[in-house]
């Protein structure tokens, strides 16, 4: 799944090569794409798109009169639509400008998650952006040790819970403990002010580097190309000490850290049920 960094460098390139252009029509491609009823989408028909920024994994792009959200979830793409076919593959919607180009939203897969709202006035008030953490990389230190001591939990989960923090995935979350040599199990009210420290840095660099890796190129990468230490390493040598990348296997998905760097060699069993780490 596209994380902060993949977003942010996507909102960037659809600003930079759409921004200004009046919208004609927006079209539901699929009858489950368009999460809203009201207000109608040709709310911002003839108007310019202002801007396209991001909160958290969601893209917004900006009308002076509404807001289209757009969550690409696990394997939704917004691209620039080049063949506007009437039927596109995985099409689920696009939108036209008045100069004759248009962007499709495709969901590949068969999850059908990936939609769009549109919304008026504040998008923070409103679905699906209401109740959504802050975005991981603006918070400082403080502010990361009250959520550490609000929110009960393992590390692990913590930083993925978009209520908690905004824009973390799997890959950042196995990236930002291993940055911060916390192990993935830590219990977050366990964790003091020199942890809470410690976890920005790492949150901030992480999402950094993944941020300069995704300005290089001209589409969004896949997750096997991100930079990472110990995601999508597991029984290679880590980077840091030469250990070797485990692994805990869940059902959907794999926590992967390095026991010499983040737990004292202590290597961790997967003997819980999934729920503390779903
Ligand atoms: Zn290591």
């Amino acid at each position: 799944m596209p994380e902060l960094p993949e977003i942010r460098a996507h909102a960037e390139r659809l600003e930079a090569a759409f921004a200004g252009e009046e919208l004609e029509r927006f079209t539901a491609l699929a009858f489950t794409a368009l999460k809203t009823a009201t207000p109608s989408p040709d709310a911002a028909y003839g108007t310019p798109l202002s801007k396209v920024g991001h909160r958290g994994k969601h893209l917004l792009l900006h009308f002076p009169d509404v807001t289209f959200v757009v969550h690409l979830m696990q394997g939704g793409r917004l691209k620039p639509d080049e063949k506007q076919s009437a039927k596109p593959r995985f099409g689920q919607a696009r939108w036209r400008f008045a100069d004759g180009r248009a962007l499709l939203l495709t969901e590949a897969g068969t999850e059908r998650k990936a939609g769009v709202w549109v919304v008026s006035g504040d998008p923070e008030e409103q679905a699906p952006l209401r109740g959504l953490g802050p975005d991981a990389d603006g918070i400082d230190a403080p502010r990361m040790g009250a959520l550490l001591r609000e929110h009960p939990m393992r590390l692990h989960g913590f930083l993925r819970d978009q209520h908690i923090l905004a824009g973390l995935g799997r890959l950042l979350a196995n990236e930002i403990c291993h940055r911060a040599r916390l192990s993935p199990f830590a219990p977050t009210a366990k964790l003091d002010a020199d942890a809470a420290t410690v976890l920005v840095d790492a949150i901030r660099s992480c999402v950094a580097e993944g941020l300069a890796f995704e300005r290089g190129l001209t589409e969004m990468s896949s997750s096997a190309d991100r930079p990472a230490e110990v995601h999508n390493r597991v029984g290679q040598a880590c980077p840091q000490c030469g250990d070797t990348v485990r692994a805990i296997e869940y059902t959907r998905y794999t926590v992967a850290y390095c026991a010499t760097c983040q737990t004292g060699g202590k290597i961790l069993a997967d003997n819980t049920t999934s729920k503390f780490l779903k």
